[in-house]
This record gives C-alpha cells, structure tokens and sequence, in this order.
C-alpha cells in the first residue's frame, strides 16, 4: 500500500497505483533517458486521505444527487466536492513520506537515507518542484481534462506544495469530468500526482520528431531555441532546424533567426520574455554533440514505444532533460495522382478522389433516371433532391458552386469525388463521353486515363486519436443514417443533422404531404430516418435542424412546381422564416422529435435555420408549446446571418440552448459572396477579418451566458479555423466524416498549446 513511490520505480502493471502520465515517466526513467527526477504520490494516498478525512461519502451521495444534464447543478456538484477536498488536510502518515520525498529530492539527485538527509538539509532551500496530475486507467477517457486543469510548475515549500497536491485531487472533479463519468456510469475513479524537479534554469529546449513530420521521410528532425521551449510553440521565432539520419549523421543544419526568448526572472520566480543577446541570433543553439545525443534518444524511445515519437526536452547546465514524449500523429496525407495529358475542363476538386466513366448531363429531373451505376453526374448544380441519383455515380462535375456548395458538402459525406465550378460542363461535355475525373486537383480529362490502381488509391496515414481526448467537444455533420457503426464513436455527437436529403427520398414535397394532410406521414419518414442516428449515439447529443430547403433545390420532387420563382432562392423563402409561414411542417417535425424522446431517445435537439430575429425564436417554441415539446428537448439556433451575430446576446438572453455557427451562410452573407458562383469563389473566405470577428463575438458572448457555441459550416472541417475558434473558446466543433480525425487531432493539438502558453507563463 505505498503512497509514494520514485519514478524509477515505477513497473509497467502499475497504472492504477500512479496513472498514465507517471508510467510514461517511469518507464523513460527505466530507459535511463534523463528525466527530471521525481516521486508519485499514489492512488493509494488519495484513497486513504478520502477515507482517513472521512469525505468519500459526502462525495458519493453529492455525485448521486447530481443531475449531469443540469449545467447549474454540475457546476454546484464540482465546487462543492472540490472545496471539500482543499479544505482537508493531508493526514500526517502521507504527509510526512510525501515530505521527505521532497526534501530528499531538493538535497540531492539520488534516493539518500534519512540520516543523509537530515545532515545536509542543514540552511539549504528546497527546489522548485512541477506538480502533475496523473489519471489511471478507469479514467483515462478524462485524462486530459485532470491533466489540463491540475498541473502547477515553479511550486515551492511545503505550504505551496501541499495545496497544489490537493487541487490536483480536487481536479478530478471538475464539471466534465463528472459530466462524464456519471454519463459512462463509471463509478470508481482516482488519481494520482507526479512531483518532479523543475528545469527552471532553461538556457535551450526544443521539440524532437523521430520521423519527418513533413516529408515523412524516416529520419529524425530536431528544433531548437534559446530559452524555454513556448517560443517555438507560439510560433513567433524561427528556430534552428536539424536534420539526423537514423544512422547518426547530421544531415542538415538550418540556423534560425531567435531574436526573441523566454526565460525565468528569478526576482519573481515569473517567466518572462526578452530580447535575445545579439551575437546568439544567429548563432546555432545545439552543439553537434547535443543534437547526437538527442538524437539517440528519440531512437530509444522509438524503440521502446514501436511508433515514431514526438519529443520535447530542455537543457539546463548543459545537461538535457527529457520533459515529454508521445506517439506522432500524423496529417492525412494523399499521394500526388499522376496524370499525363492536357485536361479539358479544370474546377474546383471539392471531395477528393478519381474515377472514369460515361458522362450523364443532368439538366432536368426527367433525366435523373438516365444515370445508372458507374456513371459520371454532370449538372449545373446538384440539389438535394439529386440525391438518389448521386449515389449511383462515381464522380459529379458541376457547373456553379463552390466549397460550401450542396454537391461539395453531399459528395463529401457520400465519398464521391466532385468537381464543381467547372463553368460549363454541361456545354463542354457530351452525354456519354467516357471522362477520367481527378478530383484531387480539379482537373477533367478526356477518355480514360491510364491509372494505375495504386496510383489512384487515396493514399492516407490513418491518423491514431485514441487517447485524444479534448475538452473541447468533436462533433459530426450528417445527413444520412449510414455507416454509424463506424462513425458514432469517433465523434462527441452530431452537432448539425441536415433532413433536406433524408426527406427526398419519398419523392413527395413535404409541402405537399402537408397540404394533402400526410402529416404522419412526413412525421414517419423524420423519425425512420433520425432515429438510428440518435441509437447509435446516444447518449451523445443529435442536433436536428428543421428543414431548410430552398425554394429552388426541392422543385424536381412530387409537388415541387408549387414552390415559388424566386429571383434569388439563396436568400429567400427558407429556413425558420418559411417554417413559421408553414407552421404545419415545424410542427411535424417537432413532434418527430417528441415521440423519439417517448422513446427514451432524449439525446434529439432541434436547431433552427436562418435565424435573423429573437422574434422567430420566441414563435418557433410557441409552435413547440401547441404540441407540448418536452422539456427535455433542448431548441438551439444556426448563428449564419449576419443579423443573428450580432444580436447574439440577446438570442442568449432570451434562453436559446445551443448556438452553431453556419459560416456558410454567414460568409456569404457578411461578404455578399454568393456560395454557388464560381466566378467569384476566390473572393469567398471565411477567414475575412469581418466573418472572424463575428465568430470571435458569438464565441465570447455563449461563453458569458454558458451556452454552448458550435460551428457545423465547412469551416469546422479546416484544421487552421479549427484552431483558431478553439483559442476563441468554442465549446464544440461539428467536422466533416472525413475530417473528424484530422479535427480531432488539431483541437488536441491547441489545446495542448493553450495549455502549455497558460502553465510557462504561470
Ligand atoms: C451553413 O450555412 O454554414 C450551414 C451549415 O448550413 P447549409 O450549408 O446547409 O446552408
Ligand atoms: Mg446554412
């Protein structure tokens, strides 16, 4: 029953006894990689202080009366456990072996006894110590939640270091760690703290990968800059850049212009930024010594771990440390296509892929029927009632469009390759031409085009999330019930379920089925087709958008010629403003969601399209009071006008429980960039400093009201917006299927970054 243990004796079966981040720790120490020397504080010690305090009860019977669902009642629930925790003290049998650990590890590098101890302890100080958190294995899906919210660098003496074991305790109580457990069910969870010597006095430190994270060639990268190591994470120098065969050469050496550092004041024990000393700008900041070494260990611990790793380290008095090590998770990476010949049409490659087959224009409903399997769908502009036929094809080529386009989006999620804002497919190609159509590069070629089958093969790393858990939530857009299996347990749940292309498959205007007072029948057809997506994820939340369609995208289906001319459907009848016209159809679809939740489906929320006023809130739920919606049904809104962004305060206000950024929308708007026209698509960006302040605003504002903000536009699919909204605060990104990974990778990946910027600067 230890409550402390050395990290160098640490063995592999313990991970419940010292959690993951100790393991790791322990095992690079067993490797004899230098790492600082340190203790854990174990599992042990945790239980024994909840039961010695006499608080595992309280505990217990708070979490029990916890409603994880009730935001308010979570944040009561965590405060009160964590207070309860603090305000014990740490029962004098674990204190004292935590103490002398820590005297023991101020005084010397080395385990000494007692005596030893008490002889040269005698007026010196004790060292500034990292205080870690350290989950186990039950509770590694919140490991990074308690890592994030509990680690404390630069602690000192034995006041501060008693404080910072007990709120790493307390930290694994923080709202979305009982959030979670309580929703997985898992009863029993602890945790344990890494105490380490600091490497205060950092001169170097740097990142070191054991395969190129750019090429992917097998050799190993090592960069490097004076000082502490967040400098090379905020991206605000250029650091020295090594390249080392595995065989121990130095390759390359590419020195960086570091004109900026951070280093410890030791006035303040704060981390501060300066200005390097001129002659070391320029000068190499690893000796070739250093940089073998390094090198040598980044291929022991690839050894070791069997994968390529992802290094961090610190050299203080020119000795290196060893701070971090991890598996690299590499970007999806698609193999060049060769293809030889002059294409005779060029577009945008907006869901990537190739494919040969016969050509099929499309240029009205009746010729939907002309597509049998294997052709190519060639059209102005795909809409959602094409769906069927789309399915059939191998590739699509259109006309207009853009990356936000409904035959992108559609395509993407179908995996077909597409081509769109071609310009003149529909002129320029002849119903049953034979094409090749590379939609990695946007190119359309005539006949078929010699490819081999290796070479048109997506070539792509499977990127390894497991492990990645991010505080801030992964979601999925969909629109179809299909290939759930594989799709729910990579994602936090669906934050934009689109219903336009499940409807279509009737072949009816639900307008129509409205009208003729099908209602149950438009009703069934809604639930047949949410409710294996809410099965599969449940308990994970399914956000439901009421129907948006187009006045133009619905024309070809039974009941369509009654839709109205519009001179610009984009920005016309559709969305809420036409749900509140046609209230009949909300209804239905409200009352969709209420049999799911009769069901015990309660994971089904409705979000509301187009929103430009809180008055169209406000008679949206009036609607869903006339079916008595249950309370359980939470009703969010798509924030993809201008005017809702701006108004965003008072949508919070007003009580709405969701908020997901449609930056489709919301760029064409603020741009007044039509998303179909080809012709100025290089004019549409999300990126515009007008549709990232909205954004910003939108975040900022949920985050004030605690709501939870979101973004399901195309955007959430882009690593680099993805980043940025996260360091805005979003709560939750909705991807692409294809881009979850990738999402969930660069959301891991910043929110290290944050974490790591908040702890070098604490
Ligand atoms: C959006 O506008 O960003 C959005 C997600 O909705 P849609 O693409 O369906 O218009
Ligand atoms: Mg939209």
């Amino acid at each position: 029953m230890a409550y402390v243990v050395w990290l160098d004796q640490i063995h592999s079966d313990m991970l419940p006894l010292v959690g993951g981040k100790a393991l790791h720790l322990g095992e690079m120490t067993i490797l004899d990689l230098p790492v600082p020397f340190g203790f854990v504080v174990t599992t042990n010690a945790f239980e024994k202080f909840l039961e010695i305090t006499n608080i595992h009860n309280k505990i217990k019977e708070l979490l029990h009366q916890c409603d994880a669902e009730n935001t308010q009642q979570l944040l009561d629930t965590s405060n009160s456990i964590k207070e309860l925790i603090t305000s014990q003290d740490i029962p004098m049998q674990i204190k004292s072996e935590i103490l002398d650990r820590y005297r023991n590890l101020s005084y010397s590098n080395q385990v000494i006894n007692q005596e030893a101890l008490r002889l040269i302890s005698a007026g010196r100080e004790l060292a500034l110590v990292a205080v870690r958190s350290s989950a186990t294995a039950e509770d590694l899906p919140t490991a990074s939640f308690a890592g994030q919210q509990a680690s404390f660098l630069n602690i000192k003496g034995i006041k501060d270091l008693v404080d910072a074991m007990k709120k790493c305790w307390a930290s694994l109580y923080e709202p979305r760690a009982i959030f979670y457990r309580i929703k997985q069910g898992v009863t029993h969870a602890s945790i344990a703290v890494v105490v380490q010597r600091m490497v205060s006095n950092v001169e170097k430190s740097g990142v070191m990968f054991t395969v190129n994270p750019v090429t992917g060639s097998d050799e190993i990268v090592i960069e490097a800059t004076w000082g502490l190591g967040e400098m090379l994470v905020s991206g605000s120098i250029q650091p020295d850049s090594y390249r080392v065969s595995k065989d121990g050469a130095i390759l390359e050496k590419s020195i960086g212009k570091k004109e900026r550092r951070k280093i410890r004041d030791y006035a303040t024990d704060r981390t501060v930024e300066v200005s390097v000393p001129k002659d070391l700008v320029n000068a190499q900041v690893l000796t070739e010594e250093e940089i073998l070494r390094l090198a040598k260990y980044g291929l022991h611990l690839e050894k070791f771990y069997k994968k390529a790793q992802d290094i961090e380290f610190a050299i203080e008095r020119n000795k290196i440390y060893i701070v971090q090590t991890r598996p690299v998770t590499t970007e999806a990476k698609v193999e060049e296509v060769k293809i030889t010949g002059k294409p005779i049409l060029k577009g945008l490659g907006s869901s990537p892929g190739t494919a040969t087959g016969k050509v099929k224009i499309i240029n009205s409903i009746s010729d939907l029927s002309k597509i049998e399997e294997g052709d190519i769908l060639v059209t102005k502009m795909t809409s959602p009632d094409m769906v069927v036929a789309m399915n059939k094809a191998v590739a699509i080529i259109t006309d207009q469009g853009g990356a936000t386009s409904h035959a992108s989006i559609v395509s993407r999620e179908l995996g077909i390759p597409c081509i769109v804002g071609t310009q003149d497919a529909t002129k320029a190609l002849k119903d049953g031409q034979l094409i090749t159509a590379d939609a990695y590069h946007g190119f359309v070629y005539s006949g078929e085009v010699a490819l081999s089958k290796a070479e048109a093969t997506e070539i792509i790393t499977p990127i390894d999330t497991t492990g990645m858990t991010t505080v801030t939530q992964v979601k999925v857009n969909l629109a179809f019930p299909e290939n759930l299996e594989e799709i729910a347990p990579k994602a936090d749940g669906v934050g934009l379920l689109r219903i336009e292309h499940m409807i279509t498959s009737s072949g009816i205007h639900p307008a129509k089925l409205i009208k003729e007072g099908r209602n149950e029948d438009y009703v069934k057809i809604l639930i047949d087709g949410i409710r294996p997506i809410a099965e599969a994820f449940k308990p994970k939340s399914v956000w439901v958008r009421t129907l948006d369609a187009r006045s133009d995208e619905f024309r070809n289906l039974e009941g369509g010629e009654d839709e109205p001319e519009e001179s610009n459907p984009m920005l016309g009848w559709h969305g809420i403003r036409r749900s509140l016209d046609e209230p009949e159809l909300l209804k239905a679809e409200f009352e969709a969601i209420k049999r799911l939740h009769e069901k015990g489906l309660t994971n089904v929320h409705a979000m509301l399209p187009f929103v430009i006023s809180v008055d169209e809130f406000r008679k949206a739920r009036d609607v869903a009071s006339e079916i008595n919606l249950p309370d359980t049904v939470r009703i969010g809104i798509m924030v993809e006008t201008p005017a809702a962004a701006l108004i965003i305060e008072d949508f919070c206000k007003e009580g709405i429980d969701f908020a997901s950024i449609g930056s489709n929308d919301l760029t064409q708007g603020v741009l007044e960039v039509d998303r179909n026209n080809a012709r100025i698509s290089s004019l549409y960006s999300e990126f515009h400093p007008a549709v990232l302040r909205l954004m910003k605003n939108v975040i900022k504002t949920c985050n004030e009201h605690n709501i939870e903000s979101s973004i399901c536009g195309e955007s959430g699919s882009n690593p680099e917006m993805v980043s940025q909204l996260v360091k805005y605060g979003i709560r939750s990104v909705s991807a692409n299927i294809d881009a979850i990974d990738k999402i969930r990778q660069t959301v891991y990946t910043t929110e290290r970054e944050i974490l790591k910027h908040t702890l070098w600067q604490s």
